[in-house]
């Protein structure tokens, strides 16, 4: 399958039509950005180790009984997908406390939570992806009910499913980030679910195994994205 005309562009993949009209080819790139694109650098590896993570989740997801946008790997680097409208909207689960609940709250870093948190964040880098709640998302029509009731549910449950995936192997999922679309009447989950997009903690060190370690300047950020796909078993 060939690449067609690029739709867009994003901090770390790119969008191509496919010669499906209802499929689409994600580009992962190399580029690894941080603070809103502030800061963005190349991690050799970076965009092939994300791909094949990403497949490997997505395929767990659906067997799992998630409907997602994954269709078929096609290289190192891209992956054909459903073609979905997105919504322009962030979901995240917090296990743990870190990040910005932390700022915004004033409460201590790495807590565990009496329950797992949920949090709406509308996506756009120009204000930051601020915090939203379902009443924004329903008055602006970014959403419908039945979206909003979804994307909880279907986030929740992915919680679940991978919190089991990376405890098997000694890993705690500390938060993540999903996005989904609707292709028709269907919500499929959209995206990625890579170390790019969650926090995932070493269970007994507490390393950070994710895109923290670029945020914080720690270094082995691709190494610690394939330590991570090998102890779920993935051999990239
Ligand atoms: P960003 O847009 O935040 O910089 P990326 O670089 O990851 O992020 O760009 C990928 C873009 O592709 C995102 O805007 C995402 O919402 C969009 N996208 C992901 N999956 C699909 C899909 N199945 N159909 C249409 N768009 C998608
Ligand atoms: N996240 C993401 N994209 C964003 C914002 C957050 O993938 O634009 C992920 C992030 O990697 C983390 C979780 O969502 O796993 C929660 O992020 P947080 O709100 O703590 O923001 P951060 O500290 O990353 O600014």
């Amino acid at each position: 399958m060939q690449r067609g005309e690029q739709l867009y562009s994003g901090k770390a993949k790119s969008v191509y039509e496919s010669d499906q009209d209802d499929a689409l080819i994600l580009h992962f790139r190399n580029d690894t950005s941080a603070f809103d694109g502030e800061r963005i650098e190349q991690l050799d590896r970076k965009g092939m180790v994300n791909n094949k993570f990403n497949a490997y989740v997505m395929e767990h997801l659906e067997r799992e009984g998630i409907p997602t946008h994954f269709l078929e790997l096609l290289s190192d680097d891209e992956t054909l997908v459903r073609r979905l409208d997105m919504f322009p909207i962030e979901c995240v689960v917090r296990n743990i406390a870190t990040g910005s609940i932390c700022k915004r709250l004033g409460v201590e870093d790495g807590v565990d939570l009496s329950q797992p948190t949920f949090e709406f964040f509308l996506k756009n880098d120009e204000l930051h992806d601020p915090m939203i709640n379902e009443y924004h998302i329903k008055s602006f029509n970014w959403a419908d009910d039945e979206a909003v009731e979804v994307m909880k549910v279907q986030t929740f449950k992915v919680n679940d499913i991978l919190s089991k995936l990376f405890a098997d192997a000694g890993m705690i999922l500390v938060d993540f980030k999903l996005e989904f679309g609707r292709q028709g009447a269907n919500i499929f989950l959209g995206d990625e679910f890579t170390p790019d997009g969650c926090r995932i903690w070493d269970a007994e060190t507490r390393e950070k195994l994710d895109k923290d370690r670029f945020r914080k300047g720690l270094g082995g950020v691709v190494e610690a994205y394939e330590q991570v796909a090998q102890r779920i078993g993935l051999d990239i």
